[in-house]
């Protein structure tokens, strides 16, 4: 009886009207809306923080050398190859590649840098 029922009620044909599809694509419409910002924000972020840290391992190297040259500036980011693993390839997440600066400060192309969205120093040498 059941199962009747149920093939019976597939089988009505008379689906949304016009007004009811129009309100659950506008509800769809809202709802993408909301989320594509929100979803941008989030990456946009995730790879500030990815370059954020790899900023960090990068002065972390930039003061090893330093102890170890003497206060000596590497004078360029190969010069650091002993103190990270494969920094040729050594990128920011959101395109470019890092240089390193006269004072021994490293950039990132994109305006990155250690401080966060609070003004607060993460971590500076
Ligand atoms: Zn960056």
């Amino acid at each position: 009886m059941r199962i009747s029922n149920f093939c019976r009620a597939l089988k009505n044909d008379k689906g949304f009207t016009l007004v009811e599809l129009m309100v659950v694509l506008v509800i769809i419409g809202i709802l993408i809306a909301i989320a594509v910002p929100i979803y941008n924000k989030t990456q946009a972020t995730a790879e500030e923080r990815a370059c954020q840290a790899n900023l960090r391992i990068l002065n972390g190297a930039v003061a090893q050398y330093q102890l170890d040259n003497d206060g000596a500036l590497p004078s360029t980011l190969n010069n650091l190859s002993d103190y990270i693993k494969d920094v040729d390839n050594l990128e920011c997440p959101s395109g470019g590649t890092y240089t390193i600066g006269t004072d021994g400060a490293v950039t990132c192309p994109n305006g990155h840098t250690l401080q966060g969205e609070a003004g607060d120093v993460v971590n500076s040498i």
